[in-house]
C-alpha cells in the first residue's frame, strides 16, 4: 500500500473547508470540477429513469443504450467505427485509468506518462509495481509533448504510454502531428497500449481535440478514456467509460463485476440524455470558460513574481510562481492560510511540477478577481 499515492486535491479540499468552518471565507481554485448545475434536460432524465424503475443492477459493461450512445458518439467525433462491444462504462472515468493499468501493466514494465500529469497515473503504475518513465512537460514548449524523447524512451519493456489532451494541470494540447510521431513509433510494436484520456475533448480553446486512435493500427492499441463529469457537468454523478478493444472490454468489464458490479442504472439513462439531447448547455460552459481564461491570464501576469502562458484546453492555469522565491508547497499553504485562496502546489502532479501552482478556473468571474486581488496582496506583503 506504500506505493499508491492519492490526489491532493481532495486534500487541500478537505483543508479550505476545515477554515471555512472555522469562520474564514477561502475562494476555492483547488477542485477540478465545472461549477455549473448539470443541464437541467439530463437531470429529468435520472428522474424519469428513477420513477421508471431504473432502480436495479445493471450489465458491468453498462446498459445497451448507452453503450450504443458512447458508441455513435465516439465514432463521429473521433472518426471510427466504434461498436457497442468496445465500450465499459464506469462510475467516473478514473475507474478505466485503475482498471486498464491493473489489467495490462506487470511489475517491471515501463509505462510512460505525462509529468506535471494526474497524479493517478503515476499512483497506479507505482502500485502495479512497474517503472514510471516521466515524460516532462515543458513550459518553454507550450506545455506540448516532447516527442522525441518519447521515441528515444521505448524499449523492449514499454508496456504502455499514457496520454491526455487538453492535459490536467498544463492545459496544453498534443497536436495531430505529434500523435502521429508516437502512432508511427508504435507500428510493429502491438504490445504496447496507449492510454489516451481525452476527458477534456469538448473544453478546447485553440485548434481542434485530436486523438491518437485516428491512425492507422492505433484503433486496437489504445483505450480512450472519456465521460460526463468535465462536459456536462456532472463530478457528482460518477459516470465515465472506455472505449477498447472487444477482447479486452470483456476483461475492463469482468474488473467491473468484481468490484463495482455495474454503474448506477439511472445516472447512465441520464447519460443517453446527455449525449443525445441538445448540445447548447456544454456549448455554453464552453464559451463561460473562455471568458474567464481572458480574466485569469493577464490577471496573473499582472502580478510581481507570477507569469502565466494561456492554457489551449480544459478549465486550469499552471503559472510559473519561481519569481515569488518560494517552493509550490510553500506558496499553497502560504496562500490558503493567509489570502483564503486555495489552489494546489505544482509538485501535486508531480515532481516536474516544481515552480509552478494549478489554479482552476471553473469558478466565476467575480470570485476570479477576489482571489487574483488577494494574491497580489499576499505576495507583496
Ligand atoms: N482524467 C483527468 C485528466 C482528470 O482531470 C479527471 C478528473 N479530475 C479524470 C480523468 C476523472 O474524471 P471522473 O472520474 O470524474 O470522470
Amino acid at each position: 500500500m506504500k506505493t499508491l499515492g492519492t490526489e491532493t486535491a481532495f486534500e487541500v479540499l478537505a483543508k479550505a473547508k476545515a477554515l471555512e468552518r472555522q469562520g474564514k471565507d477561502i475562494v476555492h481554485l483547488e477542485i477540478g470540477e465545472p461549477d455549473f448545475d448539470t443541464p437541467r434536460n439530463i437531470k429529468d432524465a435520472a428522474i424519469k429513469a428513477l420513477n421508471s424503475g431504473c432502480t436495479h443492477y445493471t450489465p458491468s459493461a453498462g446498459i445497451p443504450e448507452l453503450r450504443q450512445a458512447i458508441a455513435d458518439y465516439i465514432s463521429k467525433t473521433r472518426k471510427l467505427d466504434v461498436k457497442p462491444e468496445e465500450v465499459v462504462v464506469t462510475p467516473g472515468a478514473k475507474p478505466i485509468m485503475f482498471f486498464s493499468i491493473l489489467a495490462l501493466v506487470n511489475p517491471g514494465d515501463e509505462v510512460m506518462y505525462p509529468n506535471p500529469g494526474f497524479p493517478i497515473y503515476e499512483s497506479m503504475i507505482n502500485f502495479v509495481g512497474a517503472k514510471p518513465i516521466p515524460i516532462q512537460l515543458k513550459e518553454e514548449n507550450d506545455f506540448g509533448l516532447d516527442t522525441e524523447f518519447v521515441k528515444k524512451m521505448i524499449t523492449k519493456k514499454t508496456k504502455m504510454i499514457i496520454l491526455n489532451s487538453p492535459e490536467n494541470p498544463t492545459g496544453g494540447v498534443v497536436t495531430r502531428e505529434q500523435l502521429k510521431v508516437v502512432a508511427d513509433s508504435l507500428s510493429g510494436r502491438n504490445d504496447v497500449f496507449v492510454l489516451s484520456d481525452e476527458i477534456y475533448s469538448r473544453i478546447i480553446y485553440e485548434g481542434k481535440h485530436e486523438s491518437i486512435t485516428q491512425f492507422p493500427g492505433m484503433k486496437d492499441k489504445t483505450i480512450l478514456l472519456d465521460g460526463f463529469s468535465k462536459t456536462y457537468a456532472m463530478t457528482g454523478w460518477r459516470l465515465g467509460y472506455g472505449v477498447m478493444r472487444k477482447d479486452l472490454a470483456e476483461k475492463i468489464a469482468q474488473l467491473m463485476t468484481n468490484s463495482n458490479s455495474c454503474t448506477a442504472a439511472f445516472t447512465q439513462m441520464a447519460g443517453v440524455e446527455a449525449l443525445t439531447g441538445p448540445q447548447k448547455e456544454p456549448e455554453r460552459m464552453d464559451e463561460e470558460f473562455r471568458k474567464r481564461r481572458e480574466v485569469i491570464v493577464p490577471g496573473l501576469n499582472n502580478i510581481e513574481g507570477i507569469t502565466c502562458k494561456k492554457p489551449h484546453g480544459a478549465f486550469y492555469v499552471f503559472p510559473n510562481i519561481k519569481g515569488t522565491g518560494m517552493d509550490s508547497r510553500t506558496l499553497q499553504d502560504y496562500l490558503l492560510n493567509n489570502a483564503g485562496v486555495a489552489a494546489l502546489a505544482g509538485t501535486s502532479f508531480g515532481k516536474y511540477g516544481e515552480g509552478y501552482l494549478r489554479l482552476s478556473f471553473a469558478n466565476s468571474i467575480e470570485n476570479i478577481k477576489k482571489a487574483l486581488e488577494r494574491i497580489a496582496k499576499a505576495i507583496k506583503t
